[in-house]
């Protein structure tokens, strides 16, 4: 999963549907968490299979489309 923090209009519904996983970074903008993110990018993270649905909420909801969710 990947956030283009450029496209991100501070909305929030990503904070909303998947807390564990996106938590807001400097001025707001999400990153992830450093649990999931991967190789310390705050773009760019690996989540378990039971997150799969929350993290795919959380890019329907987007209302920037920031979010795309993929598997590996
Ligand atoms: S839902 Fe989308 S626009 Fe809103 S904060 Fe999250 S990434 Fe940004």
């Amino acid at each position: 999963m990947r956030i283009d923090r450029s496209r991100c209009v501070v909305a929030h519904f990503c904070l909303f549907y998947a807390p564990t996983v996106f938590i807001p970074g400097d001025g707001g903008k999400p990153v992830v968490s450093s649990e999931y993110a991967k190789d310390g990018s705050v773009e760019e993270g690996v989540v378990p299979d039971e997150l799969y649905e929350q993290v795919r909420e959380a890019e329907r909801h987007c209302p920037s489309r920031a979010i795309k969710v993929y598997r590996e």
